[in-house]
This record gives C-alpha cells, sequence and structure tokens, in this order.
C-alpha cells in the first residue's frame, strides 16, 4: 500500500516521547501505535508535525535533517497504521453545513480518511422522526441537531407538562403548548440551521408520516405497542423504540428492517417467557405516563442519539439484535440480546 502523495498528521493525535528512541501517536488502544529505533532528528520531526500544521511533512523532515530515504519508510509505516491521512481536498471537497463542526476531529478517527467533515456533510443531508417529545424526547432531538443532522420531523402533540421543564430544554414558559411546537421553537433558536418540521398529520401507528426518513425514534411509556412500528417495518424504516419504565428505561432493540429483531420479536419472546404477558402489556398501556428522571432522561437521550448517529455514519449501532437496559441508581446501559423470533417472520431465518 503506497501512501497518496499529500499526507498529515491525523488531526486530534496526540504525538508523545515515550524516550528511548520511541515515540508513540495516540492514545486510545484501539490505535495508539509505538514507532522504536528513531534518532533525535526524527523525534523531533515526529513531535513537530503534530505542533506546526500549516508545514507539509516533508518540509518540516528537511528542516529537521531527515534524509528522504528514511522519511518515505517512517511516512509508509505512519501511513498504515492510520495516523497520517490524506489531507483534505483529496477526499473530496466537503463542509459542514449544519452544526456539529465542533465534532468534525472527533468523527475523523472513526473514519480511515480522516474526514470528519465528510460524516458532518452527511448527517446535514438526513432526516430523523422523532416522537414523543417529554424530557427524553426533546433531548434526543436537541441531541441530535446539535451533531449536525440536518432535518428533524417531530410528532408529539400533547402539551408540555410541568415535569418536561428542565433537561432537553423545555422551560416553563412551554407549558401547556403542543409539545411539538415547543421543541420546534426550541430548536429555532438553538439549533437555527437545522429544518424542522412539526408532523400534523396526528396519524395512528408511530404518528408520522414515513416517508424519507433516515431513522424514527419513538418514546413510549411502559411497554412498546408492536402495532404502531407495522408501518415503519413495512416500509423498511429504521426505527428505535425508547420504552420509559417505572426506574428505568430501554433503548432498542435498533430495528433494521428485516435484517434485525423487531419490536413484534421482542413482544412474541416476552410472551414465551411469560404467558400472561400480552394481558399485562395490554393493562400497562393504560397507565399514566411516568415522569421522565433526570439521570435516566439524560443517560437514555444519549444512548438513543448515539445509536440513531451510529446508524447515519455507517456504524452498526449496539442496540441492533439488543435491548440497552439503563436502570437507577447505576445509570449504565446494560445490554439484552434480542433475537428474530421465529413466529414474527419479519427476518428470514436459515432453515
Ligand atoms: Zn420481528
Amino acid at each position: 500500500m503506497k501512501p497518496p502523495p499529500l499526507l498529515r498528521l491525523r488531526p486530534g493525535t496526540p504525538v508523545l516521547s515515550r524516550g528511548g528512541g520511541q515515540v508513540q501517536c495516540g492514545s486510545d488502544p484501539r490505535w495508539s501505535f509505538v514507532l522504536s529505533g528513531l534518532t533525535p532528528g526524527e523525534e523531533t520531526w515526529l513531535e513537530e508535525i503534530a505542533e506546526r500544521r500549516h508545514v507539509t511533512v516533508e518540509q518540516s523532515a528537511a528542516r529537521c535533517g531527515v534524509p528522504a530515504e528514511r522519511r518515505d519508510e517512517i511516512m509508509t509505516a505512519l501511513f498504515r497504521a492510520g495516523v497520517l491521512v490524506p489531507v483534505p481536498g483529496t477526499v473530496g471537497v466537503v463542509t459542514a453545513q449544519a452544526d456539529g463542526a465542533a465534532d468534525a476531529t472527533v468523527l475523523g478517527m472513526l473514519r480511515p480518511d480522516g474526514a470528519g467533515l465528510a460524516t458532518l456533510a452527511d448527517r446535514a443531508r438526513r432526516v430523523v422522526g422523532i416522537v414523543g417529545l417529554g424530557r427524553l424526547g426533546t433531548a434526543v432531538a436537541l441531541h441530535l441537531a446539535t451533531a449536525g443532522v440536518g432535518g428533524l420531523l417531530l410528532h408529539d402533540p400533547l402539551p408540555v407538562q410541568v415535569t418536561d421543564v428542565g433537561l432537553g430544554g423545555l422551560r416553563a414558559v412551554d407549558v401547556g403548548q403542543a409539545r411539538d411546537d415547543a421543541v420546534r421553537s426550541l430548536l429555532a433558536e438553538r439549533s437555527p440551521r437545522v429544518t424542522v418540521r412539526v408532523d400534523s398529520s396526528r396519524a395512528g401507528g408511530a404518528g408520522l408520516d414515513p416517508t424519507d426518513l433516515d431513522v424514527v425514534v419513538v418514546t413510549e411509556p411502559h411497554a412498546a405497542h408492536p402495532a404502531r412500528y407495522r408501518r415503519l417495518l413495512g416500509l423498511g424504516v429504521p426505527h428505535l423504540p425508547v420504552v420509559v419504565r417505572e426506574a428505568d428505561v430501554v433503548v432498542g432493540p435498533f430495528v433494521r428492517p428485516g435484517r434485525s429483531a423487531c419490536v413484534t420479536c421482542v413482544d412474541l419472546a416476552h410472551a414465551d417467557a411469560d404467558r400472561e404477558w400480552p394481558a399485562l402489556a395490554t393493562q400497562l398501556r393504560k397507565v399514566a405516563e411516568p415522569t421522565h428522571e433526570a439521570t435516566l432522561a439524560a443517560v437514555a437521550a444519549a444512548t438513543a442519539a448515539g445509536q440513531v448517529l451510529a446508524q447515519l455514519d455507517g456504524h452498526r449501532p449496539a442496540a441492533v439484535g439488543a435491548c440497552l437496559e439503563i436502570s437507577l441508581p447505576a445509570g449504565l446501559p446494560r445490554a439484552r440480546p434480542a433475537e428474530p423470533h421465529p413466529r414474527c417472520g419479519c427476518v428470514v431465518l436459515p432453515a
């Protein structure tokens, strides 16, 4: 693998001296890389390319007296390790068109080409539907807007409650207004570059028109209602249920229609484990919605938004084939596997 002509240090990579002719690039164990047997001039060169980004790697090598042959050898090793990446422009012209530009360096760490701005440009073209806008759903909306998602379609015609105020950003003045209208106003202030629409169809099911949506997040109380997700499943729209229970929240499964366990699969597994489950679920749907406790809402909103962004960015969300359970007082997401159920038929299982 021959390096392309124009390279730079992957943005955000710390270059650290280990002494004895060793230099370590990066501190994350997934990709940190140690070069050994370096001369003092070569060490200075590597430290300089981390500090002086307006000078090319080659100019810096010449200034530190590193011979061309040795320079090329070290650059090839660093390129293969992913420490050197192509300079922007050789990966296509990209700009961050929405919010999220602050995230470019970190997002670049997850890409072979280091081009975090390309991830942001892609997010800016995506639209996410959010159904249910209490504290938790509102926090998901704000998180996705801050992360640079270009469009949000909101649905929750219920009035803002006093208990919705605070985390997520709804204010005392919003109480009594339709939640989706209130969140749209909030986003217009906080993230004016995001296109926000309110779905006024007030339709049944998941509650919004899923056409052209990349992902739909549905927050609901007590137990996910399989019927609400049938249309999304049928149209092949990826979706994520977020279920608020007494003192925990379940994020998932993230449903890739036809490719991973769906809400009905999980419901059928629940009924296998407890034959009274269908009757209990029917009763639960009549119980008042639990309030969204601050820690649970914060952790669950960040977890849910992280799943959506992983999907948009082309990674596999951790909640595909799993329910992430977050309970108090620990507040840590714990994954419980969710397999396709043979009686559901949403995924073609091997014979
Ligand atoms: Zn299924």
